[in-house]
């Protein structure tokens, strides 16, 4: 199980020397090297190399059931959860590429699936659209939102009431087993760095890519907080062995290295 994999983890990295410290960075100097990281216990660690991997979060809707329901029928990731939805009917809420990439995944698998959105049209891509109106196993609702997640069952969301924005009519959609999927975007952590090291336009890391290299020569980046397309356990992991190689050899040239 996950919580073994992680403790596991944790006691090899422990065995090779690691030392683990627990605090949240509030901000990083990047001007002179070493570096020096602030945290919330008013302690200034000195590195002379970060790796930064502080993920992303998914956005949500904002209603006071679906944190208690995420995992129990309140999803955030097609590609994590989907399965536990196979014959079942899903609701996905978004109208971007991401919600169009959930939505036809979960065709693949979900019984039926609803997609509602905000507006009256998709602000995915013109391709990507196309291929979700004409799947006969979805159904969108325009100009709507999820106003309500009932959460009747354990493991279970219940079933949704969604709500027309413009005439004010709800609907509730339930059925055994129905799922939610909000796909409405993540967002970077990457607030504390305050524009020290360069990012996208939402806030993702820039990467020198292949590598891990941010702008800044001696911080590096690695999971989801510079990775908008894949954001998957493995692929994280797999930067992360990127982003210590990478921190390696830099202090083998800066001749701080062992
Ligand atoms: C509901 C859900 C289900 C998922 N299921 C799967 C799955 O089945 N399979 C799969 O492959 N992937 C799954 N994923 C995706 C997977 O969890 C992520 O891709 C992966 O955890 C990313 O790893 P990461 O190390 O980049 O970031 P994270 O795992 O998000 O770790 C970031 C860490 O940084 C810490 N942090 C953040 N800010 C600071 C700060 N300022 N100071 C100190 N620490 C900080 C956080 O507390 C956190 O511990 C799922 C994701 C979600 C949301």
């Amino acid at each position: 199980m996950g919580p073994e994999l992680m403790e596991r983890m944790r006691a090899q990295v422990a065995r090779f020397g690691t030392e683990f410290q627990f605090a949240t960075v509030t901000k990083v100097e990047t001007g002179e090297r070493p570096f020096r990281i602030h945290t919330d216990s008013g302690e200034i660690v000195q590195a002379r190399t970060v790796i930064v991997a502080t993920g992303s979060a998914p956005r949500m809707l904002g209603l006071p059931s679906e944190r208690e329901l995420t995992g129990k029928g309140v999803s955030t990731c097609a590609t994590c959860d989907g399965f536990f939805y196979k014959g079942k009917p899903v609701v996905i809420v978004g109208g971007g590429d991401s919600a169009m990439e959930e939505a036809m995944y979960l065709a693949g698998l979900a019984s039926k699936v609803t997609l509602v959105h905000r507006r009256d049209s998709f602000r995915a891509s013109k391709i990507m659209q196309e291929r979700v109106l004409a799947n006969p196993k979805i159904e969108i609702k325009w100009d709507s939102a999820v106003v309500e997640i009932l959460g009747i069952e354990k493991n279970d969301c219940g079933g949704v009431v969604i709500e027309n924005l413009k005439t004010g009519a709800r609907e509730t959609i339930s059925a055994p087993g129905i799922g939610l999927f909000v796909a409405i975007g993540h967002t970077p952590v990457t607030g504390f760095l305050d524009g020290a090291i360069e990012t996208d336009e939402q806030g993702y890391i820039r990467v020198k890519d292949p590598t891990s290299e941010t702008n800044v020569p001696g911080i590096f980046a690695a999971g989801d907080v510079m990775d908008p397309r894949y954001r998957q356990a493995i692929t994280a992991a797999g930067s992360g062995c990127r982003a210590a190689i990478d921190a390696e050899r830099f202090l083998q040239r800066e001749g701080d290295g062992h």
